[in-house]
């Protein structure tokens, strides 16, 4: 996996070096045509190494004519400024603008993987690992309130008026989603639809370019066990990613083993998240109490008072769904 993350980063880096000097190209093509002398200056900065290299070679003083190649370079381009302001461009209007300046989209800088490249990685992890998932299949659309009987006697409130207004702001929290929005804790009994509603939230921003990893608990926790104990693939961690990840979406929290490990990393994850102002969204069919004993009180309370609480009602959806005989 992290070799094809590495392969499309990169086919992405060399694309946009490609375009950067295409680009620049077209303009210069652009610019020559209309300033003709423009051409003559690029021809002649052109030359400037194969000049350098036959003074270095030259039975005459090599210093002198060196000295003479360089200023000539110096006022070729310095004309070439004037030249272009005066025809109402910008002075810097032929240099390839590179879309990392770092790495001028090499991908690598001072010997090290750049930062963008780093970037893309996590971002391509990200995909790989919400391809298993069925990120695409559920929006608010498909997401039905029929199920959700009135004045059922069981709340307060009747279960329909409750997720009525849970929609609304799954449906408001994804139009104003940025990437300090707040974290949510979505709880209530299997089959109410939190995982549909948290993966609407997420197809909704991923269409406006925000990136989000989706990830069960039982695989969030086994690919971290398995790093931390070097099973894992080598390079961007499970950690970089989540920490890269504009949004975070763990399922089902309290389906994995119970065991210090993953209290620990949980406690890491909220706690990184919330230090950094990044949004998270846990979904889990425990109780608060639940919560509490099987994650401390510490990480139980960061969770009900830190995160937006939304507390599904109803009955098991997929249950009704399967007696009136849909899928
Ligand atoms: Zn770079």
């Amino acid at each position: 996996m992290r070799n094809e993350s590495y392969k499309r980063s990169m086919k992405t880096i060399t694309g946009r070096r490609e375009t950067a000097l295409r680009e620049a190209e077209e303009r210069t093509t652009k610019v020559c045509l209309q300033v003709p002398r423009i051409r003559e200056i690029q021809n002649q900065l052109q030359q400037t190494g194969g000049k350098i290299a036959k003074a270095v070679f030259s039975k005459q003083d090599s210093r002198t004519q060196i000295e003479q190649i360089m200023l000539d370079n110096i006022r070729l381009q310095q004309e070439q400024r004037q030249l272009l302001e005066a025809s109402g461009y910008p002075t810097d209007y032929l240099e390839i603008e590179y879309f990392c300046r770092f790495c001028e989209d090499t991908g690598y800088w001072q010997g090290h993987q750049c930062e963008c490249l780093k970037k893309l990685i996590a971002e391509n992890n990200a995909l790989e690992f919400n391809r298993g998932s069925s990120l695409s299949l559920a929006s608010f659309d498909s997401f039905s309130l029929d199920y959700y009987p009135e004045g059922d006697s069981l709340h307060a409130a009747s279960s329909h008026r409750i997720m009525t207004e849970i929609l609304e702001f799954c449906q408001t929290y994804a139009a104003r989603f940025q990437k300090n929005a707040s974290s949510v804790l979505m709880m209530g009994d299997t089959g109410l639809g939190k995982t549909h509603l948290s993966l609407a939230i997420a197809g909704d921003i991923m269409k406006r370019g925000y990136t989000v990893l989706y990830v069960s608990a039982p695989d969030l926790f086994r690919k971290l066990q398995n790093e931390y104990y070097g099973r894992g693939d080598q390079g961007i961690s499970m950690m970089d990613t989540i920490l890269s990840a504009d949004l975070v979406i763990i399922d089902d929290l309290g389906a994995e083993i119970e065991n210090q490990f993953n209290t620990a990393s949980l406690y890491n994850i909220v706690n990184t998240k919330l230090n950094a102002k990044q949004p998270v969204i846990i979904n889990t069919n425990l109780v608060p109490k639940e919560l509490e004993r099987r994650y401390s009180s510490r990480v139980a309370s960061r969770l009900m008072t830190m995160y937006q609480c939304l507390k599904f009602v109803g009955k098991d959806i997929r249950l009704i769904k399967l007696k009136n005989g849909e899928s």
